[in-house]
């Protein structure tokens, strides 16, 4: 079995390096990521979703979803710019509704990687178009595999590896120990975090933010791997050794992140 590797301060701060912001760059230089999230029913997703990607490296973000969804976004965030366009990375999935499935398959047709969260995950093709980015917790990664969420929690190790041979993608599997295994064998295990972190909305945060670092050019196992680990550190830094919630993460991430850039 390959080694799994720990996602530390110095890994994070190889990464940060080659994300810093060159002085000749524009805002199309820095990435654009496209998000399919939220729903009538988790409309605070979108928001969360966006918060995490705009903490991250990219300079731009576009949105699809309802009319009213859309606007409620833009009240909140007016940098974001709503429909699609070109993108060099999606994130479909967190608080999504009905209309998933049909996102996905657009984002799909773009050719460019996707982080696929939540109930997008029930959406997968046989095996992945383009590069991938699939964020399970425990139960949705079950799901996937149609086992019990405890065969889950008893071998995630072995589950993760599953599933990532299955699709031929990269899978991040969210718990007390984040996860983060390769198509091709390559698996690494996050070190930053808090339990306060099991929070609702804080995977919706997580999910932005690595669409936001595969946007910038990340790998799917790199983007993941920085994701999870600034996303951890955030979470510890928001309210040190207290409760949080995801809203809480996502405000702490632009400060994280300049410890790291
Ligand atoms: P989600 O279930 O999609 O909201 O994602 C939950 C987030 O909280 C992920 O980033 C998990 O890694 C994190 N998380 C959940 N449970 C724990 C725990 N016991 N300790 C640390 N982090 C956790
Ligand atoms: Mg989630």
């Amino acid at each position: 079995d390959p080694v799994v590797e720990a996602i530390e301060d110095a890994d994070g701060t190889t990464w940060a390096a080659r994300l810093h912001p060159q002085a000749q760059t524009h805002k199309y230089g820095r990435g654009v990521v496209g998000i399919a999230a939220g729903s009538q029913l988790y409309a605070g997703a979108a928001h969360l979703c966006v918060a995490g990607a705009q903490a991250g490296p990219v300079g731009m973000l576009r949105f699809v979803g309802s009319e009213a969804l859309s606007e409620r976004v833009v009240d909140r965030a007016p940098e974001v710019v709503v429909g699609r366009g070109r993108v060099q990375a999606w994130v479909v999935g967190p608080g999504a509704g009905d209309d998933v499935g049909g996102r996905l398959a657009d984002a799909w047709d773009d050719g460019v990687p996707v982080v696929v969260d939540a109930g997008a995950l029930e959406h997968l093709p046989a095996t992945v178009p383009c590069p991938a980015l699939l964020t399970p917790h425990a139960g949705e990664l079950a799901a996937m595999l149609d086992v019990e969420r405890d065969d889950v929690e008893a071998a995630p190790l072995e589950h993760a590896r599953r599933a990532a041979e299955r699709w031929q993608a990269t899978v991040l599997l969210k718990g007390r120990r984040t996860l983060v295994v390769g198509p091709d064998g390559p698996a690494r295990v996050n070190v930053s975090g808090t339990p306060w972190l099991a929070t609702a909305g804080a995977g919706d945060v997580l999910a932005g933010l690595a669409g936001s670092l595969l946007a910038a050019g990340l790998e799917p196992l790199d983007a993941g791997s920085l994701a999870a680990f600034w996303h951890g550190r955030a979470a510890e830094a928001a309210n040190p050794g207290g409760p949080i919630v995801a809203s809480d993460v996502a405000a702490a991430l632009p400060r994280t992140i300049a410890r790291f850039l």
